[in-house]
Formats: structure tokens, C-alpha cells, sequence
């Protein structure tokens, strides 16, 4: 039988997912090996290019607005703060760069034309752009697609049964809408979910199941340990356990062997050798930098040792696929002449560096 499949049971995968562990860690590494380079790990970094204030009431996220956290609403970042932060972390070793806003959708404004001179300028940098911008258009994503961007991100966090309970403002459906848009517009998808939501292992299967049936499966699924924060309906989760995690990215990488599984968030709380066990198991990427939109991460630092000490290296940018190529034009203002110039400083400055 093939590797890639999109035929997959609910048993069958939960049949994987409680395999002894270390055969199934075994078997996801051996998969691994067939369709990646296990010595490399790509290091993305995450902007929140606007934080808080979101009508949506995800139970776990403290940028919505409907909870009292310690998340203030901001304004959204400028174009040229978001690409010297890029810079910035192309050159702390990042080959892609995500980049976050908190909205229930995209709409038609200027802050989505400053999107898009954003994923152009980084795309000029020569990183992987992902956008998080919540749901899209097919246009909407056309549009991206133009302005240079390799991957939109658009979890599906848990199982269809279990979304009513963490979710009640969209629905399952409307995130597999943006799914389709992103896939018309030719932009890579990038698709995953959080545990420990109260769900159970069914809706662990039941996540994975959605994921590794669609026609494609999404190029890149992260993994997320829910990280409770004060004030969300979901503070007081239990924390998941390093066991969980392992098992949940060695079977993503078993029933979807192509994509490229991504440690994400939770990894604070997980030891050097949980997170070594986790790349054993199929897990190919990290976001570093020491905050994922608001929640705390390990310090670039510490992963870098990490790397030392398991013999790994970061990924180049357009390793797994080709470079988008730019077909929008800077807004045609004098601002346009100021960005260009701007780019080719810092693609200057980064080639002076890396000689
Ligand atoms: S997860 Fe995204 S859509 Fe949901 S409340 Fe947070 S920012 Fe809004």
C-alpha cells in the first residue's frame, strides 16, 4: 500500500496513534527518513503584526476580546518594523517568517495592502512568507499569492465534534472554506491544531483524520500543547504530557508522511530530551524566538544548543518548494521608491554578512 494516503480510517489512525511507544517512534522515524532529511529542522519565526482585540472566542487564545487577560489590543506594526524584524531573524538563522494578526477575517483595507507590501518585502529577502490573518477569499488569497507568499496558515485545532466547545463564533466548515481558497490560489497550506482543549483521544484522531484525508495534505501541520493563559475559558486545562505530544507528531508524520510536522507551541514546557524525542518522531520544524504571538518560547539560544547538541541544522528557505514569484507592484506612491530602496539596503547588508 502507498505511503500517501487519503483514504484513512478513524480506526486505522487510532490504531497508530496507540501503538507502544517506542515502536511508534520507531516507525515514524523510519518514515521520516523516506521523505526528509532527519538532520534538518526549519526554524520559522512568528510577528504579531496586530495583537488583540479579536471578535472571535476561541477558548484558548488570550487576543480575543471577549476575555479579560493580560493581552492589551494594539495597532497594528508598519511595514518597514515588521521587515527589520525579519531581517533580524533571517539572520539569527530563520527561513521563514509567519506572520500573525489577530482577525476573524481578512477585509479589504489598508491594513491588508500593508500585508501585502510586508510578504513582498520578505519574500525579496528571500525567506518563506506564511500569513495568519484568519479567514480569506479565494481572492483575498489570489492576492497574496501575487505579493510573493509560499504558505497560508489556517489550523483546524481540533475535531469537528469537539469544535463547538472551544469555538462558537465560526464554524469547522468556514475553516475548510479558507482551506479551499488558499489551495485555488496555489498558495501552500499550512494546517494543524492544539491538544489539551478537553478533548479526547478520539478528537486527537479525529483532528488528524480531516487533516490527512484531504486531497492534499497540508505541505506543513503544526502540533500545539495548549499553553492555558489566566482569564481564557481554558486556564485551568491540565497541561498535556511530553508522551502525548510525541505520540500525536509521530502519528501526523505516519498518515501524512510528505508534510512537514512543526513543533509548536507548549515547547517551553518540555525538556531538551522531550523536544529530541519529538524531532526523533517526525518532527521537522520549530518557531523560535523567545514569544509565539503572546505566549512565552524558548530563547533562540537555547534551541541553537539544542541543535548543537543533536547534530541538527537549520533548513535553507525553498527547500521544499520553489520561491513565489512577485506579481504585485509596490502601491504606487512615494512610499514605493522609499521600500525598494529599503530591501536592496538590507539584502546588501545581509550578503556583507554572511561573507
Ligand atoms: S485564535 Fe485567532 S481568531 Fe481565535 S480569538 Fe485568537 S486571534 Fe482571534
Amino acid at each position: 500500500m502507498s505511503d500517501i494516503r487519503n483514504n484513512w480510517s478513524k480506526e486505522e489512525i487510532l490504531a497508530i496513534y496507540n501503538k507502544p511507544l517506542l515502536e511508534l517512534v520507531f516507525e515514524a522515524a523510519t518514515m521520516h527518513r523516506k521523505y526528509h532529511n532527519p538532520r534538518e529542522v526549519q526554524v520559522s519565526s512568528l510577528i504579531s503584526i496586530k495583537t488583540g482585540g479579536c471578535s472571535e472566542d476561541c477558548g484558548y487564545c488570550p487576543q480575543s476580546a471577549k476575555y479579560q487577560t493580560d493581552v492589551k489590543a494594539q495597532k497594528m506594526m508598519g511595514v518597514e518594523e515588521v521587515l527589520q524584524q525579519a531581517k533580524n531573524a533571517k539572520e539569527g538563522g530563520a527561513s521563514r517568517m509567519c506572520l500573525g494578526a489577530a482577525w476573524r477575517e481578512v477585509r479589504d483595507n489598508r491594513d491588508f495592502d500593508n500585508v501585502l507590501e510586508m510578504v513582498r518585502g520578505i519574500n525579496e529577502m528571500d525567506m518563506e512568507v506564511c500569513c495568519t490573518l484568519g479567514m480569506v477569499t479565494e481572492e483575498q488569497a489570489k492576492r497574496l499569492a501575487d505579493a510573493g507568499l509560499y504558505a497560508y496558515n489556517h489550523n483546524v485545532d481540533t475535531s469537528e465534534e469537539h469544535y463547538g466547545d472551544v469555538i462558537s463564533t465560526r464554524t469547522y466548515q468556514d475553516r475548510l472554506n479558507t482551506h479551499q481558497h488558499v489551495r485555488k490560489a496555489g498558495v501552500s497550506l499550512c494546517s494543524g491544531g492544539i491538544i489539551g482543549l478537553g478533548e479526547n483521544e478520539v478528537d486527537r484522531i479525529g483532528m488528524l483524520h480531516t487533516l490527512a484525508n484531504q486531497e492534499s495534505h497540508p505541505e506543513s501541520v503544526p502540533i500545539n500543547a495548549l499553553v492555558p493563559v489566566a482569564g481564557t475559558p481554558m486556564e485551568n486545562q491540565e497541561k498535556v504530557s511530553i508522551w502525548e505530544m510525541v505520540r500525536m507528531i509521530a502519528t501526523a508524520r505516519l498518515v501524512m508522511p510528505k508534510s512537514v510536522v512543526r513543533l509548536s507551541a507548549g515547547r517551553l514546557d518540555m525538556s531538551k530530551e522531550g523536544q529530541a524525542l519529538c524531532f526523533m518522531a517526525g518532527a521537522g520544524s520549530i518557531f523560535a524566538g523567545d514569544k509565539l504571538l503572546t505566549t512565552p518560547n524558548p530563547s533562540q539560544n537555547e534551541d541553537m544548543e539544542l541543535f548543537q547538541i543533536l547534530g541538527l541544522n537549520s533548513t535553507e528557505p525553498f527547500s521544499k518548494g520553489s520561491k513565489p514569484e512577485i506579481k504585485m507592484s509596490y502601491k504606487e506612491s512615494s512610499k514605493k521608491q522609499e521600500m525598494e530602496a529599503k530591501v536592496k539596503q538590507w539584502k546588501e547588508e545581509m550578503a556583507t554578512t554572511k561573507k
